[in-house]
């Protein structure tokens, strides 16, 4: 039998004392992190971006399937996204967790393990939290802190018609992955003895289990130059996010089929399970890449990026919001994805 720590040999004070200890600071703007009653932030003459996320056990994760290592990795990335997707750099965060007495010391510390990870591989820092009890379940809530060049910020409202439409990576390998956890959850459930099978979909379990946040793209605009005319990030599906950008920038739009981004690995297990690889972009959610539009003037700079793809373009507001399918026909998207039977 593995270690198992009570939460209450520790103490609360002893178990954020643990869990906290060994995070070092990295950004000179955290003046003072963990240990006082609040953090002292500088972002020395810029501006601060501030966005927060709550994951409810059995509403956003099931840790039936998740490792709490990923969880943590996850807590962290959806809200550094979030930063990005305003043009900014994320530079602290806060972690609250709630927990039943399910949850021992070594637990938590596999959670802390994942923060840790992200944390570092974003260079933020750990600032502060909270920590308390639940009557069931894991509750997470993570606040993210970011920094921008004043007049940088990017909205979702700026979006003009004749903007191309474009985004990062690949869409709906997240929402496949999760089709297949949810399968081998139910088949485990049905049978106990059976072994998960998991068909060696690295790409798309992975996709769904391990997300990262666009940081690299965030650097590429700033290397060329490029602020986009309207950003944000893709947690819901394509045509949601879509449909944000036309509604809050009163635009228009067409989106192509064949230019939306789908890795093969995920078209391949959309084949599989006799699901339209597309719909899986438009509706599946939590890809975390970047949806964004650029004035036609930057194109020449944006094909530089092979992680970035064209998908369509942005027009007066009575046009709609439409895509164009591999065969030539036109739908207007919806929030689920795309009426097949509308025109
Ligand atoms: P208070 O009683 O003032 O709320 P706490 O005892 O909750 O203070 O927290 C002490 C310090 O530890 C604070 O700096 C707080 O931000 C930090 N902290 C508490 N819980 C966590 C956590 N889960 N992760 C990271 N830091 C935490
Ligand atoms: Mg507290």
């Amino acid at each position: 039998m593995e270690n198992r720590t009570e939460i209450s040999d520790l103490g609360e004070f002893g178990l954020i004392d643990h869990l906290t200890k060994n995070f070092e600071i990295r950004n000179a703007s955290t003046i003072l992190g963990i240990g006082d009653d609040a953090a002292v932030i500088d972002h020395f003459g810029k501006q601060t971006v501030v966005s927060t996320d709550m994951l409810v056990e059995g509403v956003h994760f099931d840790l039936m399937y998740t490792p709490l290592r990923h969880l943590g990795y996850k807590s962290v990335i959806v809200n550094l996204s979030d930063i990005y997707a305003m043009n900014a750099t994320p530079t602290q965060i806060t972690m609250n967790i709630a927990f039943s007495n399910r949850f021992s010391v070594e637990a938590l510390d596999e959670f802390y393990e994942g923060v840790f990870a992200a944390c570092e591989k974003y260079n933020v820092d750990l600032i502060g939290g909270d920590t308390t009890s639940s009557n069931k379940g894991f509750i997470i809530s993570v606040t993210a802190i970011g920094e921008i060049t004043p007049g940088k910020a990017v909205k979702r409202s700026g979006a003009q018609p004749g903007d191309l439409l474009c985004v990062s990576g690949f869409l709906g390998g997240a929402f496949l992955g999760l089709t297949i956890l949810e399968r081998e959850k139910k088949i485990y459930l049905e049978s106990p003895g059976v072994q998960p099978d998991l068909e060696e979909q690295q790409y798309i379990v992975g996709r769904m289990l391990k997300p990262e946040a666009r940081k690299d793209i965030i650097e590429f605009f700033e290397q060329q130059n490029i602020v986009p005319t309207s950003m944000m990030d893709v947690s819901d599906g394509l045509s949601s996010e879509t449909l944000h950008i036309c509604k809050q920038s009163m635009v228009g739009c067409k989106i192509y089929e064949d230019k939306i981004p789908i890795h093969d690995d995920a078209k391949q297990f959309a084949y599989k399970l006799e699901l339209d690889p597309t719909a899986c972009a438009l509706s599946g959610g939590e890809d975390y890449e970047l949806l964004f539009t650029i004035p036609q003037s930057e194109h020449d700079k944006i094909v530089l990026n092979e992680e970035i793809s064209v998908i369509g373009y942005l027009t007066d507001i009575e046009e709609g919001v439409h895509i164009i399918t591999k065969g030539g026909s036109t739908h207007k998207l919806t929030a689920q994805g795309w009426n097949a039977f509308a025109q």
